[in-house]
């Protein structure tokens, strides 16, 4: 097995690398990791950024270049996130789209689809959000009951989704309806989306126990959607979920593992246990090594993932390994931080002081972990599609 990439891909990275140092702000390195920006300000900052890596092609690195993209391969975009990663780059304003629903779209889109949504999407000028989750079908995804009701000329769309990562900034949004109640759980859905500034569309906010507010409830009431933006076939829409839904598992499991574990040491450089600082504590060394170790395991296995793309094979098990790996990771992080930090770790008035000067942001990372493990499906649905699928275990 060769894991040396050729003089090429070396200096695609160099290129890339220089690029970012010369042009990531630095206000927004400290909250990069997080998906939803805290303020419109930050999303608007996040906004530029992003307009000037389309600018630059240094987005969609994979995609056509008809449609905004640089046209290189999977392997210069697995070397693009290792890099914009060690860049401490943000998080880009619509990353969950353009990793999930670009490509949908790429797969599944009309070629007017394509010309019409890419771009914009590339560039930041459009913003997205996903509505799949409704309130009684998470897990069980089929039981959605929103409807689009056939007018003749449009669809009209009635019900609730839940928990719209960033759909109060989004300009957009692609999600799954019910067309043919009369049909079983899984056909009768169609995949659509649906302008968000549309009369009828409501978006409401639910904060989260950070005091984020990241997600939101988003209420339909009779919305008039054009039929063109049907994206696959008319009650087919289980198809195009799962094209998105492999995308999403495989960027699920966490986000930035290193970047973490390099908070993390920095964090035992800095503070005190029994007397001296816990970076020479022979327990928190350990546990920092087990915790590199496994940083180490969850890359190989994405490049295992990579090369059954590479080779042209369907998904594998590795991508709910990447999940339940990835969660127990930075789920192990950050109780390792807890337990340096003490119980003083997960109390609101951990206020900054020179010797942690991101004391806050502990609090935020040692709550906000949990999510993790059930945004793109649980980690329980990921063990049981390893232990069915792969181990060939009974159904639960
Ligand atoms: C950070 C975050 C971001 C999200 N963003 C979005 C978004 O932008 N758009 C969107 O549509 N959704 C989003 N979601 C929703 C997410 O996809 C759902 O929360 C998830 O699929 C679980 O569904 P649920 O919340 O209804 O839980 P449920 O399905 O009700 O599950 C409850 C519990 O039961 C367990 N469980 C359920 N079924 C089984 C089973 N068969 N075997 C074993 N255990 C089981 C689950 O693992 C879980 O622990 C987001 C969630 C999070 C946390």
């Amino acid at each position: 097995m060769d894991f040396d990439f050729t003089p090429e891909q070396e200096a695609f990275r160099m290129e890339l690398r220089t690029w970012l140092e010369a042009n990531v702000p630095e206000d927004l390195k400290a909250n990069a990791a997080d998906m939803v920006p805290s303020s419109w300000e930050e999303f608007e900052k996040r906004r530029a950024f992003q307009k000037k890596l389309a600018a630059a092609r240094w987005i969609g690195i994979w995609w056509p270049r008809e449609y905004g993209g640089r046209g290189a391969g999977i392997i210069e975009q697995a070397i693009y996130d290792e890099e914009y990663e060690r860049a401490h780059a943000p998080r880009m304003t619509n990353h969950p789209p353009i990793n999930q629903w670009g490509p949908t779209v790429i797969h599944w889109g009309t070629e007017a689809q394509k010309k019409r949504l890419l771009a914009p999407m590339l560039s930041g000028e459009e913003t997205w959000c996903q509505g799949y989750s409704e309130p009684n079908a998470g897990s069980d995804l089929a039981s959605l009951q929103t409807r689009a009701v056939d007018k003749g000329d449009y669809f009209e769309v009635t019900g609730q989704k839940i928990w719209t990562s960033a759909g109060h900034f989004a300009d957009w949004i692609y999600m799954l309806v019910r067309t043919d109640p009369a049909a079983p759980k899984h056909k009768g859905i169609s995949c659509m989306y649906v302008d968000m500034h549309s009369p009828g569309v409501e978006v409401r906010p639910l904060i989260e126990i950070t005091g984020a507010h990241h997600f939101n409830e988003v209420f339909f009431d009779a919305v008039r959607v054009p039929k063109e933006n049907l994206v696959g076939p008319l009650h087919e829409g289980w198809r195009v979920a799962m094209t998105t839904l492999n995308y999403e598992r495989a960027i699920s499991g966490g986000h930035n593992h290193a970047s973490q574990l390099n908070h993390l040491i920095e964090l035992a450089k800095k503070v005190t246990v029994n007397g001296h600082p816990a970076s020479e504590d022979d327990y928190f060394r350990q546990q920092i090594a087990q915790l590199k170790i496994e940083l180490e395991s969850l890359k190989y296995t994405g490049y295992r993932a990579l090369t059954r793309q590479i080779k042209g094979q369907p998904a594998g098990p590795e991508l709910s390994m990447l999940k339940t790996v990835g969660c127990n990771l930075v789920l192990n992080m950050m109780r390792v931080a807890t337990e340096m930090l003490g119980g003083f770790g997960t109390l609101a008035g951990l206020t900054p002081n020179p010797s942690i000067p991101d004391a806050r942001e502990w609090l935020h990372r040692v709550l906000g972990v949990r999510g993790v493990t059930i945004a793109g499906g649980t980690t329980e649905i990921s063990r049981n599609i390893i232990g069915e699928r792969t181990l060939g275990l009974p159904k639960s």
